[in-house]
């Protein structure tokens, strides 16, 4: 009989998970079995769960989650990492590696790529399976506990700051502060940029201002505090809503840096005439590549970055998903595995 494991699975889209033993599964070619210590739980493992974000062709039942740490306990044939190994499990399980998005290093835009909790088999369980050449190199001296939302969370925020091509004397505004939102504050501070933190919540901008945010305006004030600042070379939406945009297009000065972060689903009215105008530019974000998560995890490590994680067992998983559905979160949940039975 096969070893057993938790694993906590969605078998029927807006019921609670199901977390039950399942079989550990072994590793393949190029594959490396991960005894995990960590997992986020991200709010897209809330779409999923819902059926807002079901893909096709995944398996059923599914196991969420994709920011997992763990260390590798067994290796498929043609493998080299060494056992024991301290590796995550982000996002990104693998790509196709040949389409326009792969060739050009932008992997995480693969429209064949593999997700961890999505199209494959995540980090919700004791044990997951990841790709040799995908799964992410955790740096000693980070934590697993407060490096897992580093996987997605992290990795998201820095791609984000990336394409708004901030530098000193740029003035940068950050919506929403919320665990990503909050990840963007501290990267955006590391480039010399002035940092403005936007929310409909007091405490929410209080934890921006401990973060490093140089200005802090509720959402009503937030175009005439921004204006007043000399306007927006960059904005960066993680809020998941579309009625940021009338805030967006009132702060951004000429040629400014729009980047989408979080997922919003409903549209926003655009006047072309307005970006004939202006020059600004609409771009967005999708987690992140394997460079960049690279490049990312040895910034966290010498800057610190890092946001509150409250850990929970993988049993409490549904009680998580629910606190984190109506926001009722700090920072981030992230699964402790020791904490399980
Ligand atoms: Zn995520
Ligand atoms: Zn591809």
């Amino acid at each position: 009989m096969s070893k057993m494991m938790w694993a906590a699975q969605l078998v029927e889209p807006r019921q609670p998970l199901q977390v039950s033993r399942v079989p550990v599964p072994r590793p393949g070619p190029g594959e490396l079995l991960l005894k995990l210590e960590t997992s986020g739980i991200c709010h897209t493992d809330l779409h999923v769960a819902d059926g807002q974000a079901f893909p096709s062709g995944a398996p059923e039942p599914l196991t969420l989650g994709h920011e997992g740490i763990g260390r590798v306990v067994e290796r498929g044939e043609g493998t080299t990492v060494p056992l024991g190994t301290r590796l995550g499990a982000p996002w990104l399980h693998d790509s196709c590696e040949h389409c326009r998005s792969c060739l050009t290093g932008w992997e995480s835009y693969c429209p064949t790529q593999r997700a961890h909790g999505y199209t494959v088999n995540g980090s919700f369980a004791e044990y997951v399976i990841v790709q040799e050449r995908y799964a992410a190199t955790i740096p000693e001296g980070l934590e697993s506990l407060p490096a897992a939302p580093l996987m997605c969370a992290g990795v998201t925020a820095y791609g984000g700051v990336m394409k708004a091509d901030l530098a000193p004397g740029k003035l940068a505004v950050i919506i929403g502060c919320g665990g990503l939102g909050q990840y963007g504050i501290q990267i955006a501070k590391l480039t010399g940029a002035t940092v403005v933190a936007v929310d409909t919540n007091p405490l929410k901008l209080s934890e921006a201002r401990t973060l490093g945010a140089d200005e802090c305006f509720l959402a009503e004030n937030a175009v005439e505090g921004v204006k007043a600042l000399g306007g927006a070379d960059a904005v960066l939406n993680f809020a998941p809503s579309n009625r940021v945009w009338p805030m967006v297009t009132g702060m951004v000065n000429n040629f400014a840096t729009i980047v989408s972060v979080a997922m919003v689903a409903e549209p926003v009215p655009l006047v072309l005439e307005w970006l004939t105008f202006n020059g600004c530019r609409i771009t967005g974000t999708s987690v992140g590549t394997r460079q960049q998560m690279h490049d990312f995890l040895a910034l966290a490590r010498r800057s610190g970055i890092g946001i509150d994680v409250e850990p929970v067992a993988l049993q409490d998983v549904n009680h998580a998903m629910q606190r984190l559905a109506r926001g009722d979160v700090k920072g981030r949940f992230v699964i402790d595995f020791s904490r399980s039975p």
